[in-house]
């Protein structure tokens, strides 16, 4: 028998094996007559000169490689598949899908620790009394040990229980004595075979509102099949609460849950929650996990034994033998798209699990995306409405400030200005928001007009003046800050406004409110980003400045102003989802303003009051910019009225990128069918970036079908084009960005 391995390699391709020679040493179970491997369990193989471990993806009696040139695999690291079923076929089907190699999907998949051959399974000791503890604990022979039997008491309500759990509630050396009397015996099993770990669910201070209760109503009624629901609730409508009490119930027959929350929305503020809830059972997956944490919490979901796994975009693909339940949080947000590599959108990937898996997902979002309000349309997905805040907290005022009639310093228009003043006085916090970090987005001289440029890409440097350096956004490079013009040597001057410029600004204006800021430069670090928000919950400081890290799910009850300082960007930006984020953008920001008591006021600048995008957005809110900018996808037939690929290619010989383009364009020209359209060869938006020239082909279709066909025929015709030297180049299906 042939084994086809998937390896971790960036190859189209699957590595044949033949079996190995000590059958019993590589698995005793085959050796003892249970038969073929199943497929999903790890093997050792020889590579090169090298040992490599894959996965075993199928089996064949036959072989394309010569029998003396094929290799024998060393050794069957399992007994039982990696991954449940469900999730196995997630894999195969999303590097189809995405026209990735399909070792590369599965290592994704797998923390760094099982890919090295660590043991998938834990071991867990569960404990339960004796009959002498049962004895003990209705007659008390030993009084003196009031400890012991308050274990015993705990232990019959709630075993079996794992030791970790034990040693979670009680005194260390409690459980020790009571098995040296004999009156708790535990058994060690492999976690995916040991009784589950009971589970306590806390009750919650709230009481749904009519609404929310609806909805727990609509999901609790449909476990056990496929439904997608999309949660459509304005921000601080309390959906996290919806999805508590919806899991509660999923796993209290047994099953498990899988919440994926975006990158920036997975705050301790939110795993808080979910602990206080759930007494037990809760694992988190992040890429920021040490190997360690993210091998343990993937074994207790692989195991059954975490019962609810809440994680980031990767956490997509973990084995849930028990999965009852998927919600996606922010299903809008642009983080679920993994940007290089594999590209997979992880909100896309667990509709499929859920609709293989015979379980309900819900999508949950105060800004949909057009897409998934498409589906909701076309009857795919249902839809459930949480329209208002819980309590006293209304949906915030929003109003436009014109640019052109105002003055503003350093950004802060008049208008602006007095509102922040009012709302300081008023005790409320403030929130700055400007998608722009660094000091000035340019160095500018007013005598020639030079601007200090990237030296590696098509773009400017950012001044950030507390660094005292220059740095390109783009690729990283950064260079100190010339004192004069390169050109002409005048003096430069910074021009435009980052975050760290509206902070200086803010505080010479505001001189007794204390400021906190939150981009990417005051965020990096393990912690940053908890300090910064802790000075704005403690309500220390009182006005916020920050980037769209502050659009996600933070829930600050004293904001009661939003200045949303420049709506421009995007407006009109070239990529034909640029409105779509702005609008999602401008709509998360202003929901941090008045969420609790207080009531909320939004005040957003721009040099275009009249633009419909901006007008129809605060006269008609997000739904209303929807509805008009679905139907202008739909004109123009961009999805998802239409699906698209993008490949894009970078070298840094721009002739050799374009003449690459260009045969690969008509090498798919020369056979495709009208179903499909390529365009291009077109630059990126940022031609040059890192030294390398980018350039990129747009493949159109109106069916999903006739793009996948034709990605599968074209692909491996392409890997055989020549390129110039270094070149690199990727497919993306269902590009976020098609610049
Ligand atoms: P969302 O996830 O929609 O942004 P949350 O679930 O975080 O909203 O709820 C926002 C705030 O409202 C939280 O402080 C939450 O505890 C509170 N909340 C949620 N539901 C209720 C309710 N039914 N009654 C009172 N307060 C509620
Ligand atoms: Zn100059
Ligand atoms: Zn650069």
């Amino acid at each position: 028998m042939i084994l086809q391995i998937a390896l971790d390699m960036p190859l189209r391709r699957v590595f044949d094996y033949s079996w190995p020679p000590d059958v019993a040493a590589a698995m005793p179970a085959l050796a003892t007559g249970r038969g073929a491997p199943p497929l999903g369990v790890r093997v050792r193989v020889p590579f090169g000169r090298r040992q490599v471990i894959g996965v075993l993806v199928g089996t064949a009696l036959e072989s394309a490689v010569a029998a003396n040139k094929l290799k024998a695999a060393i050794e069957i690291l399992d007994e039982r598949p990696v991954f449940d079923p469900v999730t196995f076929e997630l894999l195969r089907w999303a590097a189809d899908y995405y026209h990735h190699p399909l070792g590369e999907v599965i290592a994704a998949a797998l923390p760094v620790s099982l890919r090295d051959g660590q043991a998938a399974d834990d071991i867990v000791e569960s404990w339960v009394l004796s009959a002498p503890g049962r004895e003990e604990l209705e007659r008390p022979t030993n009084r003196r040990a009031a400890q012991q039997r308050a274990l015993l008491a705990w232990l019959a309500e709630h075993a079996p229980a794992t030791a970790e759990r034990i040693r979670a509630h009680w005194k260390p050396g409690l459980l020790r004595a009571l098995a040296e009397r004999g009156w708790a015996t535990a058994t060690r099993s492999a976690a995916s075979v040991a009784p589950l770990a009971a589970f306590e669910v806390r009750p919650s201070e709230v009481t749904l509102t009519e609404a929310q209760d609806q909805v727990v109503g609509a999901m609790n009624a449909s476990f056990g099949r496929f439904a997608a629901y999309l949660l459509y609730g304005v921000t601080g409508s309390g959906k996290t609460e919806v999805y508590l009490r919806v899991i509660a119930a999923a796993i209290a027959a047994g099953g498990q849950a899988l919440v994926l929350v975006p990158e920036i929305g997975l705050t301790p503020q939110l795993v808080a929650r979910f602990r206080e809830r759930f007494s037990a059972g809760v694992a988190v997956l992040h890429s920021a996990l040490t190997g360690t944490d993210r091998r343990d919490a993937w074994r207790a979901a692989h195991a059954g034994q975490a019962r609810i796994v809440i994680g980031t975009r990767s956490a997509v693909f973990t084995s849930l033998p028990r999965l009852a339940l998927i919600v996606v949080d922010e299903e809008h947000d642009a983080s679920y798209k993994q940007h290089e590599g594999f590209r997979y959108s992880a909100r896309d990937l667990a509709v499929w699990r859920a609709q293989r898996a015979h379980v309900p997902i819900i999508l949950g979002s105060a800004t949909p995306s057009l897409e998934t309000l498409e589906n909701v349309a076309q009857a795919r997905y249902s839809q459930l409405l949480l329209p208002q805040r819980p309590g006293a907290a209304r949906p915030p005022h929003m109003a436009l400030v014109d640019l052109r009639k105002h003055g503003s310093e350093q950004g802060l228009s008049q208008p602006a200005m007095q509102a922040i003043k009012q709302h300081l006085t008023a005790g409320g916090q403030v929130i700055v928001f400007l998608n722009r970090r660094g000091y000035a987005p340019s160095l500018f001289c007013n005598a020639c007009g030079w601007v200090a440029p990237c030296a590696h890409c098509d773009a400017r440097m950012t001044l950030h003046r507390r660094a005292a350096r220059l740095r390109c956004h783009h690729c990283g490079a950064t260079a100190p800050v010339p004192l004069t013009c390169g050109n002409c040597g005048q003096p430069l001057h910074p021009v435009g406004q980052g975050t760290e410029r509206v902070e200086e600004t803010l505080a010479r204006l505001f001189p007794d409110a204390p400021l906190a800021r939150l981009d990417r430069d005051t965020a990096t670090g393990r912690g940053a980003m908890e300090v910064v928000l802790n000075r704005v919950h403690s309500g220390e400081a009182r006005i916020l400045v920050g980037t769209q890290m502050l659009t996600k799910g933070h829930h600050f009850p004293e904001v009661s102003l939003v200045v949303i300082l420049d709506a421009d960007q995007g407006l009109f930006a070239s990529d034909y989802r640029a409105t779509e984020r702005l609008a999602q953008t401008i709509t998360q920001v202003a929901g941090r303003a008045g969420r609790a008591a207080r009531a909320g006021e939004v005040l957003i600048q721009t040099e275009f009051p009249e633009h419909p995008l901006l007008t129809r957005l605060i006269a008609e809110g997000y739904a209303g910019f929807a509805a008009s900018a679905l139907e202008e996808r739909r004109q123009a037939e961009w999805p998802p009225f239409s699906r698209l690929a993008m490949l894009r290619a970078e070298a840094k010989d721009t002739a050799g990128l374009d003449g690459f383009l260009q045969a690969a364009a008509h090498g798919g020209r020369a056979w495709s069918d009208s179903a499909v359209k390529i365009l291009g060869p077109a630059p990126a938006l940022i031609a040059r970036r890192a030294d390398h020239f980018r350039a990129h082909l747009l493949i159109e279709s109106a069916a999903r079908g006739a793009l996948q066909r034709f990605l599968a025929r074209w692909l491996p015709q392409v890997e055989t084009l020549p390129g110039p030297s270094g070149l690199r180049w990727s497919i993306d299906v269902d590009p976020l960005e098609v610049d």
